[in-house]
């Protein structure tokens, strides 16, 4: 781990010169990263062209997608010789993780950059006038200010996690001076072979003010999801609540579509066997005399749901994309993390940790009754 040197006070132009080298000696084919367009939009990009890295914002706060998404849709299947830099935040992170176990993402193709994340808007949302570089600058400085900053997208009020958990290079500014220097640490070969010819200074352990900063960082963050865990429960999770919960439910299914750990390729809800016809629909509507249309909307967020929970990484764009604005980011924060917690597992922490499902222990459940 080490110390990055920010030139002229620079740390975004710091961090585009350092992905501009890698694109240029081939160390990388291409870069996955947060761009700001020509039309002045926040996005992904897919850069291998160094001459355009002006385009590119690694710190960028706003999140339209999870990037993790954007990674299975490119690196499904593995390619010789092609080596992508994807440039992610720690849910995205997560998200790839998860998506490499769920046999979804090829990991030899890609080179994960964990970025530190204290939180991120919503394209066009919340984050007032100017470029989105003054928006960039202020934010990276604003070290005081994310804890309190109700512009940010709910999830993100609640993250617990603001540095990656898993990444072959991380880069963080989180109890940092960003304008003088930034905290890197390779993980594995991979990462360390990026930071070759990088001007840095070695060190030993993580710095006590970034320590420190974190923690106390973790800690609000934990209140605050404490809190709204806490208001949704006074609705109740039982059958009657969840049906008002989702009473104004659309069933666009945006929220499946933008998940990034939601990834059968054909969903039950979107295929033939789920179409009613006229007649299926008399059928049915004649038990009851009255159905609520569209139908089945219920029933669809409990198969969803107990399909995403050991991998929810709560990144929340299933709410954002939500036209009903119903509050899926409360909702996947409190069910995903009491059923990774039953299973003593993290989403997208390792690796190594074998998914929920695909395993079976003689002892557990035994406080439920199983024997
Ligand atoms: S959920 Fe966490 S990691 Fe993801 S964008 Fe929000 S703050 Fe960043
Ligand atoms: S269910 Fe929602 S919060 Fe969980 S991973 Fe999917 S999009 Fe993110
Ligand atoms: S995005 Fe909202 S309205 Fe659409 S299916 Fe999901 S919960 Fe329902």
């Amino acid at each position: 781990m080490g110390i990055l040197q920010v030139k002229n006070k620079a740390p975004e132009q710091t961090l585009r010169d350092i992905y501009a080298h890698w694109l240029k000696a081939k160390r990388v084919s291409a870069l996955l990263v947060p761009a700001v367009s020509s039309l002045g939009v926040a996005t992904p990009v897919l850069i291998s062209d160094p001459d355009k890295i002006s385009q590119v914002s690694p710190f960028l706060p706003v999140m339209s997608v999870n990037g993790a998404s954007i990674v299975a849709a490119i690196a499904a299947k593995g390619v010789p010789d092609t080596k992508v830099a994807a440039v992610l935040r720690p849910c995205e992170l997560r998200a790839v993780v998860e998506l490499i176990k769920l046999q979804q993402v090829s990991r030899e193709n890609i080179v994960l950059i964990g970025m530190d994340c204290p939180g991120t808007y919503k394209p066009g949302q919340g984050i007032g006038s100017g470029s989105t570089s003054d928006l960039t600058s202020t934010f990276l400085s604003a070290q005081d200010g994310y804890l309190k900053d109700e512009r940010l997208r709910a999830a993100c009020q609640m993250c617990e996690f603001p540095t990656p958990l898993f990444a072959d290079l991380s880069i963080g500014f989180l109890g940092m001076n960003p304008k003088e220097s930034l905290y890197v640490d390779a993980a594995n070969e991979e990462g360390e072979s990026l930071l070759e010819g990088v001007d840095m200074i070695p060190i030993e352990a993580v710095p006590d003010e970034r320590r420190n900063y974190i923690n106390r960082f973790i800690e609000v963050r934990q209140r605050v999801a404490a809190d709204k865990i806490a208001e949704f429960d006074r609705i109740g999770l039982g059958a009657e609540n969840l049906v008002r919960y989702f009473a104004n439910c659309l069933n666009c299914h945006n929220c499946m579509k933008v998940c990034p750990v939601c990834y059968c390729r054909e969903c039950f809800f979107e295929s033939d066997v789920w179409e009613r016809d006229l007649e299926e629909q008399i059928r049915i509507v004649s038990r009851k005399g009255l159905n609520r249309m569209p139908a089945g909307t219920l029933l669809f967020h409990l198969t969803r749901m107990n399909h995403m929970m050991t991998s929810c990484v709560q990144c929340g764009v299933c709410e954002d994309s939500c036209p009903a604005g119903i509050g899926l980011s409360v909702l996947f924060k409190k069910v995903s993390r009491n059923a990774q917690a039953e299973f003593g597992y993290l989403s997208g922490r390792s690796l190594d940790e074998p998914l929920p499902l695909t395993t079976f222990r003689e002892d557990e459940f035994r406080h439920l009754g199983e024997e």
